[in-house]
């Protein structure tokens, strides 16, 4: 099957991950025989100074021709692009892996969890609006919105080590998180193989630092689970290594979770590894979503890839202690697909 995919390049550091990125795809098409249509889409600051508006009806034309999305981090119309995109094309989820990888200094060495975070509601909706000197912003939660959430968490570990915490705050705010942790248990009762719990953020926040071994599959609202997962990404190495996948029913778009760093950007040194990360949940996802197993071969072989790269650590970023460039280590990387497929 032919793969089309639509490429955000981004600002900042998001093109020379983006060059660092396509040298690993290249690679599993010329090992796999994966085939692949790689479409540039533009969308962002860059985007928005050339042409007006940071996500043309072009852009949206083109992802809605593909299968997936792959995209670099945007800069300060990020929220133009990608909240725009998670509301347009529904992604309700949002997938955050954190995983201790070998080289790399993280806080416990066998850190294996993943955070679904819902991506469409909560205060993240932006209704909000200022009378008579305060500002008001609502807090909108779903039941379908946590049912659909709850069920992606569930089904996901049932592929891992089968175990849900769901964090919430229902001691405080008892409607809306209520609602979230009453809907969780519901569908909790569908998946008696799976072992269950419930943590209040606060404690999660700190237990992710304390006992970040003990997660499996984190499931949480939209605003928790954006910090959460920022936490857990520093937790276990740095922002540079963390992917993001936003999916929904049809469509899922694949992120670094990091901003476009503008500090880094233009010096070649940005770690590439998020955005190739974010490219092995894309075959993933499209593994399960068109039952191709080359699909999860690639996803497989580009995870296999960054832990041998990172085990070598013959060409590491600067943020990993290295001093190599972004398209060095995403060279090293291609170059393990080979070692691993061809040794
Ligand atoms: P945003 O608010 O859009 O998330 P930000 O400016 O707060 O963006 P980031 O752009 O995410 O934050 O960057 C935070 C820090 O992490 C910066 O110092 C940046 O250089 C570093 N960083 C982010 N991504 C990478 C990467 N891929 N490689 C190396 N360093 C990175």
């Amino acid at each position: 099957m032919r793969y089309r995919i639509a490429l955000i390049r981004g600002d900042g550091i998001g093109p020379e991950q983006a060059e660092a990125t396509l040298l690993v795809l290249s690679r599993l098409e010329e090992i796999l025989g994966l085939d692949l249509e790689i479409v540039d889409a533009k969308a962002g600051d860059e985007c928005m100074r050339k042409t007006g508006t940071p996500l043309p009806e072009e852009t949206i034309r083109i992802l809605k021709s593909t299968h997936a999305c792959l995209k670099g981090p945007v800069g300060e119309t990020a929220a133009d692009v990608i909240v725009r995109l998670r509301q347009m094309f529904d992604l309700y989820a949002n997938v955050r892996p954190a995983r201790s990888l070998p080289n790399v200094p993280s806080l416990k060495p066998n850190i294996d969890l993943v955070i679904v975070r819902e991506n469409t509601e909560d205060l993240y909706k932006g209704y909000e609006w200022e009378l008579d000197g305060a500002a008001i912003g609502i807090r909108l939660i779903t039941r379908r919105g946590c049912e659909r959430i709850a069920r992606y968490a569930f089904e996901l570990a049932r592929r891992r080590r089968r175990k849900v915490i769901a964090v919430h705050k229902a001691n405080v705010m008892r409607i809306t998180c209520g609602l979230f942790a009453r809907t969780c248990r519901e569908v909790a009762k569908e998946y008696p193989d799976i072992i269950y719990s419930e943590m209040y953020v606060d404690a999660a926040a700190m237990d992710l630092i304390r006992r970040p071994e003990q997660f499996d599959v984190i499931v949480t609202t939209n605003v928790f689970g954006d910090i959460l997962s920022d936490e857990a990404a520093q937790v276990v190495g740095g922002l540079g290594l963390a992917p993001a996948a936003n999916i929904g029913d049809e469509y899922a778009i694949f992120e670094p979770v990091h901003g476009c760093a503008p500090d880094i950007a233009g010096k070649g040194i940005a770690n590439p590894i998020s955005m190739i990360l974010s490219a092995a949940l894309m075959f993933e996802w499209l593994s399960a979503k068109h039952g191709d197993e080359k699909c999860l071969e690639a996803s497989r072989l580009i995870s296999d890839a960054v832990v041998g790269a990172l085990e070598e650590g013959r060409a590491l970023t600067p943020d990993l202690g290295g001093n190599a460039k972004t398209i060095e280590l995403g060279a090293r990387i291609a170059g393990f697909i080979e070692k691993i497929k061809r040794p």
